[in-house]
């Protein structure tokens, strides 16, 4: 259920509503928007008096909302969220380029990559430390030490860094990572989005391999309900028939999510392709499709990538790109 207050209600006025209502055993998101307060209720609402409230004189009107996703509801909160990731702004209009190898292998590359990209214009970098490996027998991720790594990178660019997280065990070791991500294998680990729901820490989520878009939006709903509103979305491509490419972008799924939800939305042209001459297409296509960011994998040497080389991106293509996507962009918003 959602109560729109009138403008101008007197804060005083606004507590008491809202004490009355968590006594009733509600929990009540207020969202404080430029034109209008929208309080969301989360919780048993079956005994709520929607005419008793809608009579109160600081009330608008009164809905019921039937989205099972609440927290991530733009019904909730109509404004899109803004996450700060370290200081940098990501949504509502803020549009961020991510970019790095798939998985860390060494202090060179990943600092070489870096600056590369830095350059290029990416401000957030992302290296894989922990890698989510269809075979046990392929490189699994240097770990602890590919962390340490990425912050021997971010200490030499001061790019945030983004990495993935595969376990809650594993957390105690993320505790200075800018921006957690939970890949598309995990979307529905439901104890890990629960524990990073108990942070109060940035977390990129990835579009599980089959996920419908409610799925995706309940497991943000998973990590806010635990209190941790700061969940960017990423599109990263589903599985269909076509096995050309080794995902299907779903692109439509951006302005989809963009009507469902305030949370920002990426793509991931990479992991959606497979094939780095498909990725400029598709980061383009993203861009146009109004994501608020773009997820890129770039490598300095693409042939001997020891995981998903085939998709990525050298430092020149990023480069390149990166210049594309600020004329998509302009174009777009102009
Ligand atoms: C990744 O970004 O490194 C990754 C493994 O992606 P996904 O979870 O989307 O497959
Ligand atoms: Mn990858």
């Amino acid at each position: 259920m959602i109560i729109i207050l009138k403008n101008n209600t007197q804060t005083e006025k606004r507590t008491q509503l809202v004490d009355w209502l968590e006594k009733q055993g509600l929990t009540v998101h207020i969202s404080e928007g430029k034109y209008q307060t929208v309080l969301g209720l989360v919780g048993d609402t079956s005994a709520v008096d929607q005419d008793l409230i809608a009579s109160l004189s600081i009330v608008d009107s009164v809905k019921r909302v039937s989205d099972p996703f609440k927290c991530a509801s733009r019904k909730f909160h109509p404004e899109d969220s803004v996450i700060d990731v370290s200081g940098l702004k990501v949504g509502g209009g803020h549009f961020v380029m991510i970019a790095g190898p798939c998985s860390v292998e060494s202090e060179e590359q990943i600092v070489g990559i870096a600056k590369a990209v830095k350059a290029a214009g990416a401000a957030i970098l992302r290296g894989g430390a922990f890698k989510p490996r269809t075979s046990p027998y392929d490189f699994q991720g240097l770990k602890a030490d590919g962390l340490e790594l990425l912050r021997i990178a971010r200490q030499e660019t001061g790019l945030p860094i983004v990495t993935e997280v595969m376990s809650s065990r594993d957390l105690p070791l993320f505790e200075d990572v800018d921006l957690l991500q939970i890949g598309a294998r995990n979307m529905q680990n439901f104890d890990l989005l629960k524990e990073v729901g108990r942070l109060r820490k940035p977390v990129l989520l990835k579009r599980g391999l089959a996920a419908t878009l409610k799925e995706f939006l309940m497991s943000a709903e998973y990590i806010m309900a635990g209190g941790n509103e700061q969940v960017i979305l990423c599109e990263r491509g589903i599985r269909t028939f076509d096995d050309y490419t080794r995902n299907t972008l779903d692109l439509a799924a951006i302005p989809m999510l963009r009507e469902l939800t305030h949370l920002p939305i990426l793509v991931d042209p990479s992991h959606a392709t497979g094939i780095a001459r498909l990725v400029p297409p598709m980061a383009l296509a993203g861009a146009a499709s109004g994501a608020d960011g773009l997820m890129i994998e770039v490598h300095n040497d693409p042939m001997h990538a020891l995981c998903d080389g085939a998709q990525s991106l050298t430092p020149e293509q990023y480069a390149d790109l990166s210049e594309k996507v600020r004329a998509v962009r302009k174009a777009v918003n102009a």
